[in-house]
């Protein structure tokens, strides 16, 4: 009987614990929180969207960071076979828009005690309040752990499934980057990823509270263009937030030292022509009017002024006084409004940590350390990351049974 032992009771942690008793080993979970799944707990709302009901093809494009890393695990536990084992659990599913699956119940909850009914079930011993400091490793093979109370657990395999560095409370506090960087492994540049950015104009902050649905925002570097949306956006005391831009964020990299442009198109269902027409009429209908009066059937009240002050155009000045140059320069306007992001939240309002375990340093079936014999790693502490819809927790779920099914294999 081997013994293993599992590293974070999260969603990876826990799956990999089921998955690695299912051959009778001797399975230890140790999470250095008072109850397991924290994080989960909050996940979607407090409803965990615990997967997306999509094709493969669509759920590898919704992945931004080391999809092909991710093939054969998230072939060997695919979403269906997530919605299976939780409803042969005994938790019923529902699909939403867009594809995202919660329980029935709304409730992140009723996740959680299935995992644990099923950990019990397999005997899995749970050590709850008991933090790792360290692995101990000898001769490129790994041969136990040592605990924050100076005791060492002796192992055959151990899963570090610690999780990121995203809403530390939750106990993500990155210890795993430590871990395995004193087992030798190279940790990519991690950064807070699905989180709100702050820009450098100050206008954001007057629009506080305001959400835009409907809109399209497009993030350059330079020329290039790493994302374009529709959706919603929601300005904040320093920038802008929502989910088109939790996407975004996703795609902003470790560093642009000049910073990222961004472009809001407020208007786009009307082509540049079909916006200039609804601006005659407007203009036409409303033409005693400063332009500051003229707009409030096109725009949320609080978008005129900065509109306007983008434009250029005096606001006092009256719309049949304005030339079709004028005209022109606010249809660009409302086309491309410019945003400067020079930055992003930082961890504790990020929903996932981009970057982490170097990927090539992880054999991708079984996600056993290439480095040492009998460590392995699952989920958020691996340099993968995806957008929101479920998508990772399916990689934390894949993941984590890969490596549980691993360990179990392991000699
Ligand atoms: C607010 C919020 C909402 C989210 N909603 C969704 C959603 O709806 N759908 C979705 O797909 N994803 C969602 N995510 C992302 C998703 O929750 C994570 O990607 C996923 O939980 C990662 O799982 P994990 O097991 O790798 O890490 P975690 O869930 O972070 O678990 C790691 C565990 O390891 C423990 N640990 C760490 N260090 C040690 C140590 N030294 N010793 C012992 N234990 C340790 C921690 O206490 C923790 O319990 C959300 C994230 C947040 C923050």
């Amino acid at each position: 009987m081997k013994r293993i032992l599992i590293i974070g009771g999260g969603a990876a942690g826990m799956m990999a614990a089921i998955a690695a008793a299912e051959n009778h080993n001797q399975v230890i979970l140790l999470e250095q929180n008072e109850k397991l799944g924290k994080k989960l707990f909050i996940t979607g709302k407090g409803r965990c969207n615990l997967t997306n009901a999509c094709e493969m093809e669509e759920l590898i494009a919704n992945i931004v960071t080391n999809h092909k890393f991710l093939y054969s695990s998230l072939y060997g536990f695919d979403n269906q076979a997530v919605m299976r084992f939780f409803e042969t659990l005994g938790v019923p599913l529902k699909t939403e828009r867009g594809n995202r699956v919660f329980p029935v119940s709304d409730h992140a909850s009723d996740i959680i005690r299935a995992l644990e009914r099923e950990l019990h079930r397999r005997k899995v011993e749970i050590r709850l309040r008991t933090r790792v400091s360290g692995l101990c490793i000898g001769q490129k093979k790994i041969t136990g752990v040592y605990l924050a109370d100076n005791t060492r657990l002796e192992a055959d395999a151990v899963v570090v499934a610690t999780g990121g560095l995203s809403y530390p409370s939750t106990g993500s506090t990155g210890d795993g980057y430590r871990f395995a960087r004193e087992a030798g492994h190279t940790i990519v540049g991690c950064r807070p990823s699905l989180v709100p950015m702050v820009t450098k104009e100050p206008w954001c902050k007057d629009l506080m509270g305001l959400t835009l649905k409907n809109v399209t925002f497009t993030l350059y570097n330079g020329k290039k263009i790493l994302f374009h949306g529709f959706g919603e956006l929601l300005f904040t005391h320093f920038g802008i937030s929502g989910p088109l831009v939790l996407s975004a964020s996703a795609y902003l990299g470790t560093g642009s030292e000049t910073g990222y442009e961004a472009r809001l198109d407020l208007k786009p269902a009307l082509t540049t022509e079909q916006l200039d027409e609804r601006l005659q009429r407007d203009f036409f209908r409303y033409q005693n009017r400063q332009l500051c009066n003229a707009m409030d059937d096109l725009l949320p009240k609080k978008m005129i002024p900065v509109v306007i002050a983008e434009s250029g155009i005096p606001s006092a000045k009256k719309v049949n006084g304005l030339t079709r140059q004028e005209r022109l320069t606010l249809v660009q306007t409302l086309k491309s409004l410019p945003l400067h992001i020079i930055g992003t939240r930082d961890y504790p309002e990020a929903i996932v940590t981009a970057g982490g375990i170097h990927v090539k340093e992880i054999h991708p079936q079984t996600m056993e350390s290439k480095l040492v014999k009998g460590l392995y790693f699952a989920g958020e502490v691996l340099d993968t990351d995806a957008l929101t819809g479920g998508f990772n927790l399916q990689i934390a779920w894949s993941t984590g049974y890969a490596a549980g099914c691993g360990t179990a294999l392991h000699d």
